[in-house]
């Protein structure tokens, strides 16, 4: 669970830890994200809350099928990510409400990868992609595939997930495919 307060450089952990999710390892999504400055500021909530189109987290979350959690005076709810943006610069956060949480999912055989096209080092993406895929015995049980800064909002590729499941050839390990998780 990552909080609102979390800074980008709070979310990244040493290479090698166990710790499945985009976030966490190699060329990962937080490290492409502006330069140190933003980094050292700017937070998950924040970038969610945000919703520009080209937001990186924005569609690392979506691909990783993590959850938000809206909280106001009468209580909680949880959103989905698809849900969560209802266009851009705008989200499901109704007024009186705020973004507590952001939940991801931590499952085995889990990989992930996100890449970006920019301009020049820290700029915002021309388009970024991320992947996330959860093995188990060899064959791909789920896919989560979104893209930023190539529609009015981050794509959730919901249509093309049971495609690549059917499709995938048989995998021997996530991270074998997946480099740059
Ligand atoms: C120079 C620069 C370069 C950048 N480059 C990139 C980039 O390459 N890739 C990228 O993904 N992002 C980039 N960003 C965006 C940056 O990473 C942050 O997402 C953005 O600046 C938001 O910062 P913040 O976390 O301080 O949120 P804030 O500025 O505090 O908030 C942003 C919005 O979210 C709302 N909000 C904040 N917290 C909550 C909450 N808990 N509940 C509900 N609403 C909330 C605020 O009301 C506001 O509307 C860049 C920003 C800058 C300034």
């Amino acid at each position: 669970m990552a909080k609102k307060i979390t800074a980008y450089i709070r979310l990244q952990v040493p290479a090698g830890a166990a710790n499945p999710l985009p976030f966490a390892r190699g060329n990962a999504a937080e490290r492409v994200i502006a330069d140190p400055v933003v980094r050292n500021r700017g937070t998950i909530g924040g970038s969610l809350g945000q919703a520009d189109a080209a937001e990186d987290l924005s569609a690392v979350c979506s691909a990783a099928k993590a959850r938000s959690v809206v909280r106001g005076a009468e209580g909680e709810r949880v959103v989905e990510m698809e849900d969560f943006r209802v266009g851009p610069y705008t989200t499901a956060v109704g007024a009186g409400e705020m973004l507590t949480e952001v939940r991801l999912p931590l499952r085995p055989g889990a990989g992930s990868a996100h890449e970006k096209v920019e301009r020049r080092a820290g700029d915002w993406a021309i388009a970024a992609a991320s992947a996330a895929v959860w093995v188990d015995r060899g064959r791909l049980a789920d896919v989560g595939i979104a893209l930023s800064a190539v529609g009015i909002t981050t794509i959730q590729c919901e249509l093309m997930q049971p495609v690549w499941c059917a499709l995938a050839p048989r995998i021997t390990s996530p991270s074998s495919r997946l480099k740059r998780s």
